[in-house]
């Protein structure tokens, strides 16, 4: 058996980032950006109206009011993507839509609110305006050559809009992780079916595909195998050849079907380590074969997502490029229990008070009670230790991504 810490070592050592591809913006959400996304052009491009209005000279209408309004002559329309190229001059206005490029010898937009209408040829102004008013300068937002997004970057919808803004058609993204997971026993029903005596309903491999899926990893092959030899080794065979990840749900623990850790090694599977000091999840396999990694997560629904999430999903993000990183610190605000000779991982929930993160574990401790994860934001983790961490004591979370602290 090994501390957490020297697993998290070893696993380190056999983390490659992936290749890189490029693909089409519209297929590019929740991957990872392989590129610095720099502005090709200042944003805005050009002068532009912030409202629907009039653009005028600014100094023919100072003095207007609402009950002694000023009159302009209209000379003209400007809407977003159809400028015009007539010149304002003294006595003059052109109506310009909101987006629309700020005619010449214009310096400031009158919203129509303030006027008499866009429907007369000489128009009513209710209010003086200065300079500048109502116009997105060019450049406001950034100046052409600004960095927009980094490298490492996670695409969600706001790269994506940014990405979008700034013409990107195409990004530079890693790949993705292939995935296989597979889950191990004869006990094991799928969801949908009726259960016979003594069975379950396989719920592991419905919890790693999301994460699979969320982590923005390629699931390959999804598989739940009979508590015997040769259906595992013909499974794992192909696993091997096709995929960057193998995960493995069941079967490494000391039972006497538990087969799965002798096949890997009969594979030829490396085995880098076995065991782990932490509670759940101690019977943890770790194995390499070629550049392909190998998971053996324990069978107990608590042990299998929070292994997935403490083991594997870091190693997925850091395959992908990804410089994330979802440990932060927080307070206790109840007793948090202790392993004397583990590391010990427990489902919390997180939340603010005033400006400080505090978090509790939930209360439902069994490694079989998936009800436990339902309302947890965070994974929260303590060093072996004997009894109690007290309230108040600062303690190491790992957030659920997908979660809200609240
Ligand atoms: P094992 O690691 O194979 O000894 O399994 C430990 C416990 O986890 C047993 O109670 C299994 O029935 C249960 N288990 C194993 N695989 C799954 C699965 N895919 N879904 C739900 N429970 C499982
Ligand atoms: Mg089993």
């Amino acid at each position: 058996m090994i501390t957490v810490d020297k697993a998290k070592l070893i696993i380190e050592k056999y983390i490659n980032i992936l290749d890189i591809e490029k693909i089409e913006l519209k297929n590019s959400g929740n991957r990872v950006l392989a590129e610095d996304i720099l502005a090709n052009f200042p944003s805005p491009l050009f002068d532009n109206s912030a409202m629907d209005g009039f653009a005028v000279r600014s100094s023919d209408l100072s003095g207007a009011k609402h009950s002694s309004p000023i009159q302009l002559k209209l000379i003209g329309i400007s809407s977003a993507g159809s400028p015009t190229d007539i010149i304002v001059r003294e006595g003059q206005c052109v109506q310009c839509m909101t987006g629309a490029k700020i005619p010449a010898g214009a310096d400031s937009i009158i919203m129509v609110e303030n006027t008499s209408g866009f429907d007369n040829n000489v128009v009513q102004f209710f209010s003086e305006t200065s300079i500048g008013n109502n116009i997105r300068k060019k450049g406001e937002e950034v100046e052409k050559g600004t960095t927009l997004i980094l490298k490492g970057t996670r695409i969600t919808p706001s790269e994506i809009g940014i990405l979008a803004t700034f013409g990107y058609g195409s990004v530079s993204v890693y790949k993705r992780p292939k995935i296989a997971i597979f889950g191990t026993g004869d006990e094991l029903v799928e969801p949908g079916n009726d259960l016979d005596h003594g069975q379950i309903y396989n719920s592991n491999l419905y919890v790693f595909s999301d994460l699979v899926k969320k982590s923005g990893s390629e699931l390959i092959i999804k598989k739940v195998i009979k508590d015997d030899k040769d259906s595992l080794k013909s499974f794992l065979n192909t696993a091997l050849e096709e995929c960057d990840i193998i995960i493995s749900s069941g079967g490494v623990s000391m039972g006497k079907h538990d087969y799965v850790r002798d096949v890997f090694i009969e594979l030829g599977v490396k085995e880098q380590f076995w065991k782990v000091a932490q509670k759940p999840g101690k019977p943890l396999f770790f194995g390499t074969r070629n550049s392909s990694l190998i998971f053996g997560l324990p069978g107990n629904p608590v042990s299998s997502y929070i292994g997935f999430m403490i083991w594997v999903w870091p190693v997925l993000i850091q395959m992908m490029g990804e410089s994330e990183d979802l440990s932060v610190t927080a307070i206790l605000r109840e007793k948090f229990p202790l392993e004397n000779q583990k590391h010990r991982y427990l489902f919390g929930k997180a939340w603010y008070e005033e400006n400080t993160l505090v978090c509790k574990p939930t209360t439902k401790l069994g490694s079989h009670m998936l009800l436990s994860s339902k309302n947890a934001n965070c994974i929260i983790e303590a060093s072996k230790g004997d009894n109690y961490l007290e309230l108040g004591t600062r303690v190491q979370i790992n957030l659920l991504p997908w979660k809200i602290i609240k």
